[in-house]
């Protein structure tokens, strides 16, 4: 292999959850739950039981409940019918313009030699996601997706992202291997990782990213927790995760302009940028010297 020439570090991945994250509630509340008539509690009660007594994987079932409900209701819903749902989903206060505030935030403290990227990672529906207002943003979105069968129609799970499997994800994003079918078994040494786990910035809820948080976090990267403002039990669970050193930072869910989010956001950002420009010149240095990466 011919030696690297230029620097290639230089990308910062923020990798958001979905449900509680950046939307208030569950997606398939705003969604296909009230498409197909069925009240949210009632829904996440039975699938609840049913994980329960069976011990199965929850994502399974209530993807399999969310098949058996419109077949019984004699609805149909196809991959056009999840996207068009997805104007009803509701954001915290300040998402949609979140993005391209600290676009610009790092487009001009990193003096255009840092870019930024966005990624979903979402145990949620893609079809879904897909057809969400603020999806342009993202330059991937990885999620549980249905199998359609000839007429259109869901049949059964393609892909299966779960609590566990997100970690997969970071790696993808870590190693450049974004394609879902693409291998991220074998070994590539730390340089040639496009984007390094201490450029990677994790937000998320709660319980569920606990894996994804200590993945990134372990392997030098950063995460931030957010609750929704004014719930108790969601700050007392933000808490939880500052104490045991799973989040850097906590935050309410408010990516409003000037907002403690932002500002704690934005201070990472900050020190993942002057981390890159460290290790611009280290590379540099190196490369003047004949010092070969390992
Ligand atoms: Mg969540």
């Amino acid at each position: 292999m011919s030696a690297q020439k230029d620097f290639n570090r230089h990308t910062i991945a923020i990798v958001y959850d979905f449900d509680g994250t950046l939307s208030p509630q569950p997606m398939q509340e705003y969604t296909v739950l009230p498409k197909i008539g069925v009240p949210a509690k009632q829904f996440w009660q039975t699938v609840d039981r049913e994980k329960e007594a069976d011990q199965a994987e929850g994502m399974l079932v209530y993807m399999r409940h969310l098949l058996e409900e419109a077949e019984r209701k004699r609805i149909h819903i196809g991959r056009k019918d999840f996207a068009e749902m997805a104007r009803s989903i509701e954001y915290f206060a300040g998402v949609e313009t979140w993005f391209q505030r600290l676009n610009s935030f790092v487009r001009k403290a990193g003096r255009g030699q840092v870019r930024l990227r966005h990624y979903l990672i979402s145990a949620g529906l893609r079809e879904i996601l897909e057809g969400t207002s603020i999806r342009r943003h993202f330059e991937q979105i990885y999620a549980s997706e249905y199998h359609y069968d000839h007429h259109g129609v869901a049949t059964f799970p393609k892909v299966l992202i779960t609590d566990t499997t997100k970690t997969q994800y970071l790696f993808r994003i870590n190693k450049g291997r974004e394609r879902q079918t693409e291998s991220i078994n074998e070994h590539m040494p730390e340089y040639q990782r496009p984007i390094p786990f201490s450029n990677i910035i994790y937000i998320g809820d709660g319980h569920t990213d606990v894996p994804s948080m200590t993945v990134t976090r372990q392997n030098g990267g950063n995460a931030i927790a957010v609750y929704k403002p004014d719930s108790q039990r969601a700050l007392h669970v933000c808490r939880e995760l500052l104490q045991a050193r799973r989040a850097d930072f906590i935050a309410p869910a408010d990516y409003r302009h000037n907002g403690v989010l932002e500002k704690r956001t934005k201070l990472l950002l900050s020190a993942v940028m002057a981390n890159i420009a460290y290790e611009r010149e280290l590379f540099r240095c190196r490369v003047e010297n004949h010092i070969a990466e390992i």
